[in-house]
């Protein structure tokens, strides 16, 4: 910052030492005054600041608004750029003695392109906004050897990439640009008009985890502000789910990003929308697993601060709607991260470095775990009451070389328990998830990735099978157990003392049970077992991580498992992603804007040439103005006739299997789920595209 009296540049202060008339005589000589009258510089003397900054010190910060002329009269100083993903420093060009800097900002209003950092100790003449105007307007030759030093060393430096004729061009481009060490501009969000209906084409999911803010979109160009603007992950995520679109970066500062964010009420769902958020942390009641006495002692140790703390975090996570919460040590502090929607993303209040050690503690103490022992893992629970809300937390730590971590997996009895036609609202599919919960053996698969519900559906499909055919005997193993069923058996994984899924599995099949649930297979041995108790009379409920039916078949055989078995034991493959569910009371329907209907067409959302409005989230009182309401899963599901039990059998290739079954409408895949959503007015355009792209 240009400003001798900002608290934030420490490193310069007031020179006093310079008379208004030596001042003059240093104008006169530099290369800016050099064409001017001699009374010129005396005339500016008296409205310059004079600014003292030692090496190191940032003279201008690029990204920030100053809009002031420095003019170097003592030391050596140079403008470059970091590169935010390496942080390497390109250095552009140097500043000496009389050469003038920050003019990008004083003529074109613009944030600084370039850092301009003082090599050495320096004297800085700083001429203000409102002198510059006056002189420019008075003095020809003054305004004109501002503008040459301006054309050049944009020239030199602040090439613009020029919107690309496609996509994949735009990512060639923007390598040039990186290894050519050419700058990627740097803007202030104020200086577009920012307009819903182009915010709204980027998910707030990838808004919120690529932090960025969609600007402006001219035809198919649409510019992007980006805190990290060489983040390639996030240009690659907007390309898929806007595939028309040919993307512009420009680089924006955190804040903006922030400012902008909650300006705009962007944020990522919540699981209950609106009664989610606000969640006053001294509401937070734990129930401590240790007798009094010990956490009264822990509670002197650590702190009503660290109490207060450990609150926070808890209400914090339940505020975002969060699956997990993550407590990292880092060098001399702890980071924390919530898992909000399948995505990790930091706390953006920072814990006191003295905190940190005092906050595991806490959280180990609550756990009921032995806070003396810091080198091996532990396991535990903490039931949490936040008025009437009931929740648990199933808390483990692992020690790493910088301190132990804890994650806590939050489990909600309200969200866990859902009945299967709120889970599934298209009839179809519900039907054929009942039809296979009737049958008297197979297995029903469930995929999706962390955090899409896959257990919500497990317990939903078990307690309807239980209402429907009471005479059932069901046994589980989980891992975690994550809600307590009635009159069922549950069976918690438990590895340190060598009782893994396929252990109990084996033991679950001598109790001569009808259902059997198995949490997810992980490994070889718990999938052969899973498929073959299908086989053999028992009807299997189960979860894989793929992330279509195609993927689901393929991981049981990248598993070990036989065609043969996976074709004559899986009845039903159903996978899940869930998307933002619009608000019912504020829903619109709104045309679509050209380049997401081109997207859309290219997804097989939304028939070529229509011109059919869709939905749109106005935002009401109802959802906090945000449009969105919970979450809704979009599926894809595949039955196994008898045809396509044969085709797998006989080793055909498994697209040719998936076209066959779609022919045939044993196969509904996402993007025909997801159009039945829109047409219902559930889910919008945005999340459409979000769920059947990633
Ligand atoms: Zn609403």
């Amino acid at each position: 910052m240009l400003s001798w009296s900002s608290s934030r540049s420490d490193n310069i202060d007031r020179e006093g030492s310079l008379t208004t008339a030596s001042i003059a005589e240093l104008l006169r000589g530099a290369p800016l005054f050099r064409d001017c009258a001699p009374d010129v510089a005396d005339k500016v003397a008296p409205h310059v600041q004079t600014a003292h900054a030692s090496a190191g010190a940032h003279l201008v910060s690029a990204g920030s608004t100053d809009d002031s002329i420095g003019v170097l009269m003592r030391g050596r100083a140079s403008a470059s750029f970091v590169d935010l993903r390496t942080g390497a420093r390109t250095q552009l060009y140097s500043i000496e003695t009389g050469d003038h800097f920050g003019e990008v900002g004083a003529l074109l209003g613009e944030s600084q392109p370039h850092d301009v950092v003082a090599e050495e100790s320096c004297v800085v003449l700083v001429l203000r906004r409102q002198a510059i105007d006056q002189l420019s307007a008075k003095v020809p030759a003054f305004s004109q050897a501002l503008a040459a030093s301006l054309a050049d060393r944009l020239r030199r430096s602040t090439s613009r990439p020029p919107p690309a004729p496609s996509p994949g061009v735009a990512n060639a481009d923007r390598s040039a640009l990186q290894r050519s060490g050419a700058a990627i501009p740097f803007v202030r969000v104020s200086s577009y008009d920012l307009i819903d209906a182009v915010i709204e084409m980027v998910p707030a999911q990838l808004i919120e985890q690529h932090r960025m803010i969609p600007l402006e979109l001219r035809d198919q160009v649409l510019t992007i502000g980006m805190v990290d603007p060489f983040n390639d992950v996030a240009l690659r995520a907007v390309q898929r789910v806007l595939t028309h679109a040919q993307p512009n970066v420009v680089a924006i500062s955190q804040d903006d990003f922030n400012s902008t964010k909650r300006r705009l009420k962007i944020h990522t769902p919540t699981a209950q929308g609106r009664r989610e958020q606000r969640i006053d942390p001294n509401l937070i009641a734990f129930e401590d697993a240790e007798s009094k006495r010990e956490s009264e002692r822990a509670l002197q140790q650590a702190g009503e601060q660290v109490v207060t703390l450990a609150a926070q975090v808890v209400a914090a996570a339940l505020e975002r709607g969060a699956s997990d919460i993550h407590l990292e040590p880092i060098p001399r502090s702890i980071r924390i991260r919530f898992r909000v929607y399948g995505t990790l993303s930091e706390w953006e209040q920072s814990v006191q470095p003295q905190l940190a050690r005092a906050l595991v503690a806490r959280f180990k103490v609550l756990a009921g775990l032995d806070i003396a022992e810091k080198r091996r893992p532990q396991d535990g629970r903490i039931s949490v009451r936040v008025g009437r809300r009931r929740v648990d937390l199933r808390v483990s730590t692992l020690p790493s070389s910088e301190g132990e971590k804890i994650a806590m997996r939050i489990l909600e009895a309200s969200t866990m328990l859902r009945a299967l036609d709120q889970i599934f609202v298209e009839q179809r599919t519900l039907s054929a998830i009942r039809e296979t919960l009737q049958r008297p053996y197979g297995a029903i698969v469930v995929a999706g990735p962390t955090g899409s519900g896959k257990t919500s559906t497990l317990y939903a499909a078990l307690h309807e099978r239980q209402t429907v055919r009471p005479d059932t005997n069901i046994i589980t193993v989980e891992d975690p157990i994550e809600y307590r069923l009635d009159e069922i058996t549950q069976v918690q994984v438990n590895h340190s003392i060598g009782l893994g899924f396929a252990e109990v599995l084996r033991s679950m099949l001598r109790q001569d049970p009808d259902v059997l649930m198995v949490g997810e297979v992980r490994d070889a041995e718990t999938a052969q077992l899973a498929l073959e108790s299908a086989m053999t009379g028992h009807l299997v409920l189960t979860s894989i991580h793929a992330s279509n039916a195609a993927a689901a078949i393929q991981r049981f055989e990248n598993l070990g498992c036989d065609t043969a078995i996976i074709a004559q034991s899986i009845a039903l493959v159903l996978v899940q992603r869930l998307v933002r569910r619009l608000c019912p009371r504020c829903t619109v329907l709104a045309p679509v804007p050209q380049l997401m209907r081109e997207s859309l067409v290219a997804r097989g959302l939304y028939p070529s040439g229509a011109s059919t409005p869709l939905p749109r989230a106005a935002g009401c009182e109802a959802c906090d103005d945000t449009g969105f309401l919970g979450r809704v899963a979009v599926v894809e599901s595949l039955q196994l006739t008898d045809p396509l039990r044969s085709m797998l059998m006989a080793n055909r290739p498994l697209d040719e299997l998936m076209t066959f079954a779609e022919e045939r409408d044993a196969l509904v895949q996402f993007p025909r789920y997801a159009s039945f959503l829109m047409e219902q007015q559930l889910i919008g355009p945005a999340e459409s595209l979000l769920a059947v792209a990633t």
